[in-house]
């Protein structure tokens, strides 16, 4: 049969698959054939960096947001958040409880902003987490910015930077934001980002109206073609008071078919992409709570990035309906996520910046060229 022999294919020639291929991937013929797919992958992640898992503390430090993307919960024309950006004390308290914890790093997220106080503020928080007797790898998830902002927060300490393209399809990346945003301009920022030195990722929602399989083979194909170092995708999730959400409101097990639908996502990216970074994102966790993230692991899978932040700041932050763990305490999600990763045989990589191993490769690619 087709699948079999295209995983068998993915196995030992994964830069020989093209978006046919992948396409077939994706799209399992039976529950057999899917679970072959996730241990295929499981295996190349087990291979890439054993049975550990990247951590990376996350915290939303300002849901302040200039863009009004139509799915998102903190879209600027959303009057029913209340905004906040954390003070400097708070964030630096934050990402000093990532070290304490030994998650080894640190995710940095927030709204979109481009003005000069915003800027500034970003690198002052870089500065000062460089003189915290941790040494954390920090990844930025600010959105779109210049060259020479993406230089100066290089410059200040961070590392990574996480910028999703959302959908590689330019026709479904209309559909879901406004007219102002532009395709081509996330693209180049990606660009930006690389040239600024930064580890660099990108990543799309899965299960999005109006996407088929074929798109997010593309997806799958634009990331390699991104030459990115790190994937961060999930379910896309309705939000009540966005536009999107209010369209498309999820009916029977909608979600639960878009958990399975981003798993294999996963898995074929994992196939594809053999020395990436790939985030279990908190949108699995948000449609299975108990056991979404680790699903993620097994199906290839590398980091999980538990929350850092006060937990008072929760339910300002909810990109979607349904964000997990609104009310633990940060030890509480520490504890938790070392058990649950126990029963599936992993362990959390603590005090390791894990690093994208695929990154130190495009570096000596580049330089051979
Ligand atoms: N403003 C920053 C990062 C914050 S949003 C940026 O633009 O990069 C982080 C990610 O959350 C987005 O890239 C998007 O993929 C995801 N997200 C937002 N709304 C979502 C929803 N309704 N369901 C699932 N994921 C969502």
């Amino acid at each position: 049969m087709d699948f079999y022999r295209i995983l068998a294919k993915a196995r030992s020639n994964p830069g020989e698959l093209d978006a046919g291929d992948i396409a077939v991937l994706l799209d399992p013929p039976d529950a057999a054939a899917q679970q072959e797919l996730f241990q295929a992958a499981y295996r190349k992640k087990v291979e890439l960096c054993g049975k550990r898992v990247h951590l990376r503390g996350l915290i939303e430090f300002s849901n302040i947001c200039t863009r009004n993307c139509l799915y998102c919960g903190i879209r600027r024309d959303n009057d029913r958040v209340s905004r906040y950006t954390m003070s400097m004390d708070e964030i630096i308290r934050s990402a000093a409880a990532a070290g304490e914890f030994g998650y080894g790093s640190a995710v940095l997220q927030s709204g979109e902003r481009n003005d000069r106080q915003f800027v500034d503020l970003v690198e002052e928080i870089l500065l000062k987490i460089r003189e915290l007797p941790y040494d954390l790898g920090i990844t930025l998830s600010c959105g779109e910015q210049s060259l020479e902002t993406y230089i100066r927060w290089r410059k200040a300490g961070a590392r990574r930077y996480l910028l999703r393209i959302e959908s590689a399809s330019e026709k479904i990346f209309r559909a879901i934001h406004p007219a102002d945003a532009s395709f081509t301009g996330r693209k180049d920022a990606l660009q930006r980002l690389k040239d600024a030195g930064f580890q660099t990722g990108s990543g799309v929602m899965i299960g999005l109206p109006g996407q088929s399989i074929a798109d997010l083979a593309q997806d799958i194909l634009f990331f390699r073609e991104t030459d990115l170092d790190m994937i961060g995708m999930g379910p896309y999730l309705p939000q009540d008071e966005t536009p999107l959400g209010k369209m498309f409101p999820d009916q029977g097990n909608a979600a639960e078919k878009r958990l399975e639908l981003a798993l294999r996502m996963i898995a074929v990216t994992r196939l594809v992409l053999p020395d990436v970074n790939i985030a279990a994102t908190t949108a699995l966790q948000a449609i299975s709570p108990a056991d979404g993230r680790e699903r993620g692991i097994l199906a290839g899978a590398n980091v999980i990035m538990p929350n850092v932040g006060d937990v008072s700041r929760r339910k300002d932050y909810q990109l979607y309906n349904g964000k997990p763990a609104l009310d633990e305490n940060n030890s509480l999600i520490r504890e938790k996520l070392i058990a649950s990763l126990a029963a599936i045989g992993e362990q959390p990589g603590f005090n390791e910046a894990g690093d994208p191993q695929h990154f130190f490769n495009r570096i000596k690619k580049n330089e051979r060229i």
